[in-house]
């Protein structure tokens, strides 16, 4: 499965710690993320991440095509909720084609747990039959 992964600069840390956590589930699987996001889980898990343009240079719309393009199966954005306001659109945006593409989407940690854990034991298999 292709997992998108995005987070803001104060969560960057938390990805970093989710991705050595689940490191194994998501060794199984492709990783697509914004620039800095995925320049940093590969560093803290060894992992090769395809890395698209930092999110404010256009990352986060690129992630938001493949979503489109239905070549994203979940994505995974923790975003930062005290600085929502300058955030805001890119968020906005990709809640909006998560839900228009039915993609499953956590954008806090605790979801985030529950989808990478439902994704190991295989129920979101059901994507396959999609593409
Ligand atoms: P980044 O983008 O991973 O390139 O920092 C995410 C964001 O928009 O904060």
């Amino acid at each position: 499965m292709n997992i998108g992964l995005v987070a803001h600069d104060s969560k960057k840390k938390l990805m970093q710690n989710f991705c050595i956590a689940y490191r194994g589930v998501l060794s199984r699987n492709d990783l697509f993320a914004t620039g800095t996001t995925g320049r940093l889980v590969e560093e803290a898990t060894n992992l090769t991440v395809h890395k698209y343009l930092s999110g404010h240079l256009g990352g986060t719309q690129q992630l938001g095509a493949q979503i489109e393009h239905n070549q994203i199966d979940l994505v995974i954005f923790l975003r930062d909720p005290l600085q929502a306001k300058s955030h805001e659109p890119d968020v906005n945006s990709i809640v909006r084609l998560c839900d228009a593409h039915n993609i499953p989407l956590a954008t806090n940690l605790a979801t985030a747990e529950l989808l990478i854990m439902s994704l190991d034991r295989g129920d979101l298999e059901w994507r396959e039959m999609y593409k």
